[in-house]
């Protein structure tokens, strides 16, 4: 990973110690409420959610599509929140997701939205209490299971050391102690 997205990843967990915010499930009308950025729900046909900036009004508004599972609409708001957080040039467009236009930027909030949602010292709590399978992640995060699957493959990507078991003791010592899932 590069440090471009361990940046990605330190804002949001900036966002959710500065907002003293709760996990898991993260409560995102709660962050949007904090934030002063409305929250809508609305039928969007094939887009996930649209964030809509109007400076000269001062507002900041997400539209997620009220179509979509409960659990995908977290993940588009969260995602929102991403480009938000970020100050991604797509803000500068009124409505703008740049899914076409910022490829890079996409990525980011994905980035950011899965931390949001998922935080890394959350997941290892899992991992330490032998719920870091799809099914219970999905549960105690309220994503779906595709986002749960994603987020426990990059786990073990950059925690390669959690597949060695021999090391669990060490783990939930040095960093597990202060978490109740
Ligand atoms: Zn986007």
């Amino acid at each position: 990973m590069s440090s471009n997205y361990e940046y990605v990843k330190e804002e949001a967990t900036r966002l959710l110690a500065r907002l003293k915010v709760l996990p898991p499930p993260v409560n995102l009308a709660s962050i949007c409420e904090k934030l002063d950025i409305g929250l809508a729900r609305s039928p969007l046909g094939s887009r996930a959610a649209v964030l809509m900036n109007s400076p000269q009004m001062n507002s900041v508004l997400i539209m997620v599509n009220s179509d979509h599972r409960l659990c995908r609409q977290r993940f588009s708001i969260a995602h929102e929140l991403g480009h938000y957080m970020l100050n991604h040039s797509c803000m500068a467009f009124s409505g703008g997701d740049g899914f076409m236009q910022f490829p890079e930027e996409e990525r980011e909030a994905n980035i950011f939205a899965a931390e949001l949602l998922m935080p890394e010292r959350y997941l290892l709590h899992c991992w330490a209490v032998n719920k870091l399978n799809t099914y219970d992640v999905s549960l105690i995060f309220n994503v779906s299971r595709q986002a749960a699957t994603i987020a426990i493959n990059h786990l073990y990507f950059i925690h390669d050391e959690l597949l060695n078991k021999h090391r669990r003791n060490y783990w939930i010592a040095t960093y597990l102690m202060d978490i109740n899932i």
